[in-house]
């Protein structure tokens, strides 16, 4: 994965600076660990009351998209059962609401804040105001951009969950194993405001980029950069737009055979799209369309043969984990992080934990129900 940071010190250099700071901390830290900071003990910039208690607040996008309302709904039950408070609110896609509940939730004193951002760089003036008040900040599965006051990052594996998604294509459409085999496809992107969308465009690109250096895969639009294949707020009738108009435009009598499709709202834009231009019958089937999220809607289209595969990201875990760190911080200790180098927010490297998305196609499914993910009713 690919990092902005310089490259570490060498070991020794590291350990000497570590020793002089721990030196430094118990120099000044000669009173009570309150008035030393959290750097002392749990390397949060901020001094919350150790203990249980007190409300968290939890600032998730939209209700739009299925995956937020479990996401917040999931990290609402665990912070209760954890011993704490949680005020829930979604920011119905729209930048001034989630800055105006951020901000209240801050007034009402809330102790600590997982933000899961619309735009990730909009969020710096009022995260000032929560540094302010020493209220923790946690980005919850999107990184927050510009500013310091971000302590830790909970998330999947962004990068991978695009290779995922390309090595699926690339598959799927019989590239790898077979050399003179050629492929139409068209590109879409996430969100030009969400910084994982360059997480997911890159970690496709980096398997289908040398495809199309060979000349197995063309695009006939011509739309390569991720800046033309972007869709803001992951709008699937946006996407359904830019679909219709791609294919009344490049593909007269030729058929596409594979859309990149990072989000499974979008591909649900994308298969409309392609209902309409005539697929989905016997003589012209759907081209291969991958997704994100494994919602229902596409989980019952890829049942059905529409929808070709999605990228599950178990919303449960994602958020255990942030309840993990939010719980770890409010009791003064330090998180547990398996990634100190790839997420730069341009101020910072935000200390992050990744978990592992997993690819889900028709062959696969079963695997959202074995694990409680759904009912099976549900598929049906
Ligand atoms: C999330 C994806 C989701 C997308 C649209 C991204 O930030 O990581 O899981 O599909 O937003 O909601």
């Amino acid at each position: 994965m690919r990092t902005t940071v310089p490259p570490p010190e060498p070991h020794r250099q590291g350990r000497t600076r570590a020793v002089a700071a721990a030196v430094a901390v118990t120099v000044l830290c000669t009173g009570s660990l309150a008035a030393c900071g959290q750097e002392a003990k749990g390397g949060s910039r901020y001094q919350p009351d150790a203990g249980k208690g007190g409300t968290v607040g939890l600032a998730m996008p939209t209700k739009s998209s299925e995956r937020w309302i479990a996401d917040g709904q999931n990290m609402a039950k665990q912070f209760r059962k954890a011993g704490y408070k949680a005020d829930l609110q979604f920011g119905d896609d729209k930048v001034e609401n989630q800055v105006a509940q951020v901000e209240n939730m801050i007034a009402k004193g809330h102790r600590l804040l997982v933000i899961a951002a619309i735009d990730g760089a909009a969020l710096t003036d009022v995260l000032q105001r929560a540094a302010d008040a020493k209220i923790p900040v946690i980005a919850y599965d999107r990184l927050i951009l510009g500013t310091e006051n971000v302590d830790y990052y909970a998330s999947f594996d962004n990068e991978r969950v695009g290779e995922l998604q390309g090595t699926y294509l690339a598959e799927k459409l019989g590239l790898k194993d077979d050399k003179s085999e050629k492929a139409n496809v068209e590109f879409f992107a996430g969100s030009p405001d969400d910084n994982n969308t360059k997480y997911f465009w890159d970690g496709a690109m980096k398997v289908l980029r040398p495809y199309m250096d060979s000349g197995q895969l063309t695009v006939r639009s011509k739309q390569t950069k991720m800046s033309q294949a972007t869709t803001l707020r992951w709008d699937g009738g946006t996407a359904q737009k830019r679909m219709d108009d791609l294919l009344s435009k490049n593909y007269g009598s030729d058929r596409i055979d594979g859309v990149l499709s990072p989000y499974d709202g979008i591909s649900i834009g994308v298969i409309s799209a392609l209902k309409s231009a005539g697929y989905g019958t016997g003589d012209k089937p759907y081209p291969v369309v991958t997704g994100q999220d494994a919602e229902l809607a596409s989980v019952k289209s890829i049942i059905r043969g529409q929808q070709t595969q999605t990228v599950f990201k178990d919303t449960r875990k994602l958020a255990k984990q942030a309840v993990r760190m939010s719980d770890a911080v409010l009791q003064g200790k330090k998180p547990k992080v398996n990634n100190t180098k790839d997420y730069d927010n341009g101020k910072k490297v935000v200390p992050s934990f990744l978990l592992d998305p997993v690819s889900v196609d028709k062959s696969n499914t079963e695997l959202l129900v074995e694990t409680g993910y759904y009912a099976e009713g549900q598929l049906k």
